[in-house]
């Protein structure tokens, strides 16, 4: 569906990426990490044909996405993009900007598919509301409804929760997903969160030094992380005898031959995050219970 081979590209004789190639199928949900920097924003705007590739295509059915070098106005029927800096319509109410680009012609269905919309965004309160006057947060939401309103047939958002607080976040990316799936629009997201990916991607690609890391299922790679940048995302973990340990993989016990003396603990809600020296290492492990500072404990490694 979506194929991208070799692509290239770099601003002016800045190098960004090099030689990727992927495919996305039909109402897959692909994830897009990588540290802040590793151009994740860049790829999402070559997609959606915003710069010119230095080299590489792009693909989506049989449709070459081209760069404005070769297509005069940026953008697709097929493709809707949300980008991190989003642009709205300040003067007019919330449904405005979500129908703004549906047809007058067919009123009723217009209406319908505001309201459906602005359910899945969690808006409708604030249909009539001015765009001016929300929340940052809000009118993230609004900008995703709007690009949403016309049912693309893949949509790429670049970071699309961040703006939103925690109390609503959870629920909106499960309501925004979940319509994603229901109806089998292909997602590109971009984001740092694990909580975008983990649960909702189908695949995760792990940018780094202009190239792809890692492409695998969340589950894979967060069984095996092949590099400690891919542990990261996941969560704390520490390095011992050279192999990557998540800090839930080392658990505190009676008596073992790995003795550490606690730094801190953090309290983490139903855990502890405990940080201790290991042989003069700084290392994580998790724990039900509060230990104290310059405590020994025993630790051993599981699975
Ligand atoms: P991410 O979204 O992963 O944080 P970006 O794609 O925004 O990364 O940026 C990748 C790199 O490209 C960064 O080093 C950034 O400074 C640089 N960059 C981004 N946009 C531009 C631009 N318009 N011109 C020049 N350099 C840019
Ligand atoms: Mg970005």
């Amino acid at each position: 569906m979506l194929n991208v081979k070799n692509l290239t590209f770099s601003y002016h004789k800045t190098p960004i990426l090099k030689e990727l190639s992927f495919k996305v199928e039909k109402g897959e949900n692909l994830a897009i990490i990588g540290e802040s920097g590793s151009g994740k924003s860049t790829l999402l705007k070559l997609l959606y044909g915003e710069y010119d590739l230095n080299f590489g295509n792009i693909y989506w059915k049989d449709n070459e996405i081209l760069g404005p070098k070769y297509n005069l106005v940026t953008g697709y029927d097929f493709m809707k993009y949300v980008a991190q800096e989003f642009e709205l319509m300040p003067f007019i109410s919330v449904e405005e900007n979500i129908g703004k680009f549906l047809s007058n012609f067919f009123p009723k269905e217009k209406k319908e598919r505001t309201q459906e919309l602005l359910e899945v965004v969690e808006l409708t309160a604030f249909a009539k509301t001015k765009v001016k006057t929300l929340s940052g947060g809000q009118k993230q939401r609004v900008a995703l409804a709007r690009a949403l309103a016309k049912q693309p047939e893949i949509i790429l958002l670049d970071e699309p929760f961040s703006h939103i607080d925690n109390f609503q976040r959870r629920s909106l990316r499960r309501n925004v997903f979940k319509y994603l799936k229901d109806k089998k629009i292909t997602c590109l997201v971009a984001t740092h969160d694990n909580n975008d990916v983990l649960g909702f991607a189908d695949n995760m690609m792990i940018l780094n030094n202009q190239k792809i890391e890692a492409y695998d299922t969340p589950k894979a790679l967060f069984k095996d992380p092949k590099t400690p940048l891919i542990a990261s995302f996941f969560g704390e973990f520490n390095i011992i005898n050279n192999k990557i340990i998540y800090a839930h993989q080392l658990n505190v016990v009676e008596k073992s031959n790995l003795k550490a003396i606690v730094i801190t603990s953090y309290f983490k809600g139903n855990y502890y995050l405990v940080e201790a020296n290991l042989d003069g290492e700084k290392i994580f492990c998790y724990s039900p219970n509060n230990y104290k500072n310059d405590q020994i404990i025993f630790l051993n490694i599981s699975n």
